[in-house]
């Protein structure tokens, strides 16, 4: 019945959360303003398929993990970035923080950005700009993470931490599971 707990498609983890409460797992994180444990940024697509947890392994209070569609360099994310860096700078300067990891990968949904009519009837249904909805399009993960880590390099909120975090991209390949690196952080 619609409305009701038992219908709610969230009730497995409502319930999943209950055996993770009754853990000590929840204590084993790390304070605010919290550096992740492997002073990780991820930036990654939302598709299930590509879940952090399952194909990385990443684990409770690890790394943060922004996910949007095609895991690009978005207004968005470059805004959380830039609170995090500032976050960093102000409260936590003598920690060895951080990298970015800007994951893609293939077989992305987001390449259907790339079909026009779909694309210009999405734009036109949110008064988006059709050109950036072009944009958000991942064809080809290793051209398109190499873009967004270069953007991230060139945001101008950034500049002024310039030095103090590091930029990876990596493509993900869903037939191999295999992740190759698209850009060395190093
Ligand atoms: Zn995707």
């Amino acid at each position: 019945m619609p409305g009701t707990t038992s219908s709610s498609n969230f009730a497995t983890y409502l319930e999943r959360n209950k055996q993770f409460a009754a853990t000590d797992a929840k204590q084993d994180i790390p304070a605010i303003p919290f550096i992740p444990f492997r002073q990780l940024y991820i930036v990654t697509c939302i598709d299930p398929r590509v879940e952090p947890a399952a194909v990385l392994g990443v684990e409770l209070g690890e790394a943060i993990v922004a996910r949007n569609v095609g895991g690009r360099v978005t207004p968005s994310v470059v805004k959380d970035l830039t609170w995090i860096c500032h976050l960093h700078e102000n409260k936590t300067p003598d920690a060895d923080w951080f990298e970015v990891a800007i994951i893609h990968h293939t077989d992305c949904g987001s390449a259907l950005f790339a079909d026009e009519d779909l694309r210009r009837s999405y734009a036109a249904r949110g008064g988006y700009d059709d050109r950036t909805a072009a944009d958000m399009a991942v064809l080809d993960p290793a051209q398109t993470v190499r873009e967004d880590v270069a953007r991230l390099h060139a945001a101008p909120e950034l500049q002024a931490s310039v030095g103090s975090f590091r930029i990876g991209g990596y493509a993900y390949d869903l037939k191999t599971g295999l992740i190759t690196t698209v850009v060395d952080p190093a």
